[in-house]
């Protein structure tokens, strides 16, 4: 990996923008998240550090209600620091307009989510395809095909959603969200209603993903055995890191 460059606004046509594998690609600076409605104030992220380096797999682990869909939101871009700093792909997401967050969210965020968003009447390769062509990176049948062998799904590039299994599924999602190329994927969740073979499936398929295209992985989990799979696993408590380091 060392040397490789992971191209933040559009593959090799922007290569002059690429960060090197290794540097980073994520930093949050005592970043505060303060939900308010109405009266009533939650602090959900209350002094969080954090920096990922391009290439890199980082599992987010802690309990429910400790931060982690805030700081997944936060990375996307959907959200805005209540104080800190998210520095993303470069960009300063407190300071940035809309225009250069959603610039931010199309180009070089891919986010999948438990539930997929494939379209039911397309099949597999026809949802690819739509997917790259939105992202402005129109894809042929067989880089199509190529990249659905990477995620073991070499012989559904024909089939609809409703034909294939939940991880089959999971993995399509997978492929439409990675057609864009984006350097960047946050994963939220995407194994928890899986049982675990099939979370394996899906889980060596990102594993496939960050070795083959040096995407930089940052996959939110309630499961220690999902993030054993990581570089690195960051567990919050409370809205900060408690700890950071690899997989026991
Ligand atoms: P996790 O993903 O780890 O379960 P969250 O980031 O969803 O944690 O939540 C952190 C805290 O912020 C919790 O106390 C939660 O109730 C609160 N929270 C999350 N989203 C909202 C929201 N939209 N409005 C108000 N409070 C919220």
């Amino acid at each position: 990996m060392i040397g490789q460059s992971v191209a933040l606004t559009g593959g090799p046509r922007a290569k002059s923008r690429a960060i090197e594998s290794g540097e980073p690609v994520v930093q949050l600076h005592d970043v505060i998240h303060i939900y308010r409605e109405a009266d009533v104030e939650t602090v959900a992220l209350r002094g969080l550090d954090l920096t990922i380096a391009a290439g890199e797999f980082v599992a987010i682990m802690g309990r429910s209600g400790s931060g982690k869909s805030t700081l997944l939101n936060l990375l996307a871009g959907s959200d805005r620091p209540t104080a800190g700093r998210v520095i993303v792909a470069g960009l300063d997401l407190a300071r940035a307009d809309e225009a250069e967050r959603s610039r931010l969210r199309g180009r070089r965020i891919g986010i999948v989510y438990q539930s997929q968003n494939l379209i039911p009447m397309l099949s597999v390769a026809e949802n690819m395809a739509l997917a790259a062509s939105l992202a402005g990176r129109p894809m042929q049948r067989p880089d199509i095909d190529k990249r659905l062998g990477t995620l073991g799904l070499a012989s559904r590039g024909d089939h609809r959603p409703d034909q294939l299994s939940g991880g089959e599924q999971q993995r399509a999602a997978l492929a439409c969200v990675l057609a864009a190329d984006p350097p960047i994927l946050l994963a939220d969740e995407i194994t928890g209603e899986l049982d675990s073979v099939t979370a394996g499936e899906v889980l060596d398929a990102v594993a496939a993903i960050h070795r083959e295209a040096g995407t930089t992985i940052v996959l939110v989990t309630h499961d220690p055995a999902v993030a054993a799979r990581a570089d690195r696993i960051v567990t919050l408590r409370d809205g900060k890191v408690v700890s950071n380091g690899p997989p026991p």
